[in-house]
């Protein structure tokens, strides 16, 4: 029986940590409207009945996230420009009988990119990390006119793989792939980090190469807990302007409601305020 509650859900593993139920709810709350978001711990092969489940109780999508999102690319029937370019997926609709996948991380951190005020065209980037997020990352900054992309990655091979399919997109930005060490002898003006490396949980230590001219530069990271990163924290000693992952996994949340509720009003305004509480919480 179809639900009467607009509903979606969060599949993943694990997915306990997760934000996203608390967003949905304040999103929920400002657009006055009765929606429901689940979490759902569920492993790779068991995507596809959990998704038929979904379906077929009324649900309109899904957030997938690790280690769900190239299963999630396989078993779409359709996917958006973003998700065919950018080959990751990470919000789900279901359209009558299909599954139709989009990528909203990319269009977030283009966003992000934009709102940060760095200067963006013609100029150079580090991106530190070849996954799914990198990719994501690459089509944002190649949207926004940069003129060079360097992905630094430890397994070399990885960042090869991701600049030269970022090569094949029209436009002139040059891509290319380095091992993570090499990072340090970029004259970039922007870095990102699109590793895990640092996020609360994580184990391990990551030491980020940012270049000798990276004084005027900007720093994002990806992660968003704890808000002031390993890498934001490296950047700052270096006198760059920092930018957490909260403003990222705030848009890419408020583009999956669209997708799945309609249009939300003053948008602007509604982040702002879920950044503030957010901020807060995660004080
Ligand atoms: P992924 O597909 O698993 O890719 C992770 C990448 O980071 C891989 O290239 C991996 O290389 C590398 N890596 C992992 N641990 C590392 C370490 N200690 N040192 C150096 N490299 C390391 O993950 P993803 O989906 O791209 O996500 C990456 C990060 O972005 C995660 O922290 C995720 O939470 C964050 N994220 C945030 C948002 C947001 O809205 N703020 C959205 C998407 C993702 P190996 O293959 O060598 O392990």
């Amino acid at each position: 029986m179809a639900l009467r509650v607009p509903s979606a859900a969060l599949l993943g593993s694990p997915v306990a940590h997760s934000l996203s139920p608390e967003i949905f709810q304040f999103l929920a709350s400002r657009a006055r409207k009765n929606v429901r978001y689940i979490r759902l711990d569920v492993e790779p092969r068991r995507l596809p009945g959990a998704l038929r489940s979904l379906r077929r109780a009324g649900f309109s999508g899904a957030n997938v996230t690790a280690p769900l999102k190239q299963d999630a690319l396989r078993l779409a029937d359709r996917l958006s420009p973003e998700a065919e370019t950018i080959g990751a997926v990470n919000a789900l609709r279901f359209d009558k009988s299909r599954l139709f996948a989009h990528n909203t991380d990319g269009p977030a951190f283009l966003s992000v990119l934009k709102e940060s005020g760095a200067p963006l065209k013609g100029q150079e980037a580090v991106v530190f990390g070849a996954g799914g997020a990198a990719r994501a990352v690459c089509w944002a900054l190649h949207k926004a006119g940069l003129a060079k992309v360097v992905v630094a990655a430890r397994k070399p091979r990885q960042a090869s793989v991701l600049a030269s399919r970022m090569s094949k997109l029209p436009g002139r930005t040059v891509f290319r792939g380095i091992p993570w060490r090499e990072a340090g002898a970029a004259r970039a003006s922007i870095w990102i980090n699109a590793t895990p490396a640092g996020m609360r949980g994580v184990p391990g230590r990551a030491v980020f190469p940012l270049g000798k001219g990276a004084g005027k530069a900007f720093a994002f990271d990806l992660i968003y807990l704890p808000p002031r990163t390993p890498f934001l924290r490296q950047a700052a000693a270096r006198g760059m302007r920092t930018v957490p992952g909260l403003g990222m996994l705030v848009k890419q949340a408020v583009a999956s409601w669209e997708l799945w509720f309609g249009p939300l009003a003053a948008k602007a305004a509604v982040e702002k305020r879920l950044m503030v509480r957010l901020r807060a919480a995660l004080r």
